[in-house]
């Protein structure tokens, strides 16, 4: 960081990174009438919102960090296929967070959690419904609902605490016998016990949706520069952050970081630490099948998540703790395909399109980070929603806006405020 002489301000907004994230805020953000320019390193959509599983899912408000959890991840450090796994390595931001994790799983913690999740998701699946329908963006939604499946009693037995949790939270499930999930869903095998029906979930196809979010961007006079990686910041004698690419400054009033797993690296270069960690999962993409799912699955014990659109047929899944590490891991691609197997009928897929990883912002109490920062003037944050970033994405964009407009914001922001975490 260094200071440098006042120059005009160029952009009311300087946005980093061309996620779902970064896009729904620049949408919001122009449309209250803000200029916005959205700094990408690599191209839009390159990061976790690309070959995600696209599911919007108000019935995953329920916070990763759950009793049980840490108990789970370490009998699960054994099996290097494991859906939850922690590659052991002494690495001390890894192990502060996992002690943080490791808090977090606790009743009170889930409670709270699960109640400002479910008020984000719930905002989030009607502003995106309703977005997509208003700009006829082209990405297969369907409010189609979803289906979890279960093939153990036990483990049903043990996930029937989430239906007096999600009733509390105004979240609608279902719990369904075996014939009944298998008359629901004839792409399933014989042998399913049980299954929750979550009716107001929906699904689309993740990379249309960021595709149409830029289109609308664009559209709005938005600038997106692509190939655009920022190495550096530097602070204006009036106290406005300038970004710095290919040793240009771009100049804003104000700056949002929305680099989702990249965040910490991002905010490193503004002397921040964002105790974040990418939880790495995977996704298989294939062509349409003749019979798909009629909704997008969760197969319960083997974690994977099934959805078919159109142009596809996915199954995606697995929360890997291996850091930044960008192998493809054929043991996880495998295990995705095994577990399928196990719950559908053949044929599974056919020729493979598409096999990808992604990072997701994982913090240890599983919120989202959204608001302005409590140690940095003109900094702003909107990253970290994990496993849900594509469920959160809208009422994300919604509430940053208004928080910056200096507008009471839709829902209760605070619990999602960067100063819990000191940034
Ligand atoms: C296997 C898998 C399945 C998932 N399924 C679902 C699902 O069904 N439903 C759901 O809601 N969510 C799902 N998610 C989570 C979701 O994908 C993420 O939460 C979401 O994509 C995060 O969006 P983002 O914009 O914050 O981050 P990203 O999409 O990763 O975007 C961050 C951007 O910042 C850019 N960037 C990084 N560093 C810099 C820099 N220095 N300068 C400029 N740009 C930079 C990156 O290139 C990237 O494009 C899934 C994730 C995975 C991995």
């Amino acid at each position: 960081m260094s200071a440098e002489r006042p120059t005009a301000t160029q952009f009311d907004v300087a946005i980093v990174g061309a996620g779902v994230i970064g896009l729904s805020c620049a949408l919001h953000l122009l449309r209250a009438g803000r200029s916005v320019v959205v700094l990408e390193r690599d191209r839009v959509g390159a990061g976790a919102s690309h070959g995600n599983c696209g599911t919007i899912t108000p019935s995953h408000a329920l916070p990763l960090a759950q009793p049980g959890m840490v108990r789970k991840a370490l009998r699960w450090m054994l099996t290097r296929d494991a859906p939850f796994h922690v590659a052991p390595r002494l690495d001390p931001a890894l192990l502060a967070w996992l002690l943080r994790f490791g808090r977090n799983c606790n009743w009170n913690q889930v409670r709270s959690a699960t109640r400002d999740r479910a008020a984000l998701l719930k905002l989030s699946r009607q502003l995106l419904e309703d977005l997509i329908h208003q700009e006829s963006i082209d990405c297969a939604f369907s409010a189609s609902g979803l289906l979890t499946v279960f093939r153990d009693e036990r483990a049903f037995d043990e996930s029937r605490v989430l239906e007096s949790l999600l009733a509390e939270v105004e979240v609608p499930i279902e719990a369904l016998s075996g014939s009944e999930v298998q008359a629901r869903e004839p792409a399933l095998r014989p042998g399913v016990v049980a299954g929750h029906w979550y009716p107001t979930d929906a699904v689309l196809r993740p990379d249309h949706l960021v595709a149409g979010l830029a289109r609308i961007v664009r559209a709005l006079g938005g600038e997106i520069r692509e190939q655009s990686p920022v190495e550096s910041f530097r602070f204006g004698s009036d106290g406005a952050p300038r970004a710095v690419v290919a040793a240009q400054a771009v100049v804003a009033r104000e700056l949002l970081l929305c680099g989702g797993a990249w965040t910490p690296q991002i905010a490193r270069m503004l002397g921040l630490r964002v105790p974040m960690q990418p939880g790495k999962g995977y996704s298989i993409t294939y062509p349409a099948l003749a019979a798909p799912p009629r909704t997008p699955l969760v197969l319960r014990e083997r974690s994977v998540c099934v959805t078919a659109w159109g142009s596809g047929f996915r199954l995606g899944s697995t929360m890997e703790f291996s850091g930044y590490n960008t192998q493809l891991n054929r043991l996880r691609l495998d295990a995705l395909v095994r577990g399928a197997a196990e719950y559908l009928q053949p044929p599974l897929g056919g020729a493979v399109q598409e096999e990808w990883y992604g990072w997701r912002p994982m913090m240890a109490d599983d919120l989202p980070i959204i608001g302005a920062s409590s140690r940095l003037p003109h900094l702003w944050f909107a990253g970290g929603h994990g496993m849900l970033g594509m469920s959160m994405s809208a009422a994300t964009g919604q509430c940053l806006t208004e928080l910056m407009l200096g507008r009471t914001p839709s829902i209760p922001t605070a619990p999602f405020a960067p100063g819990r975490l000191g940034l």
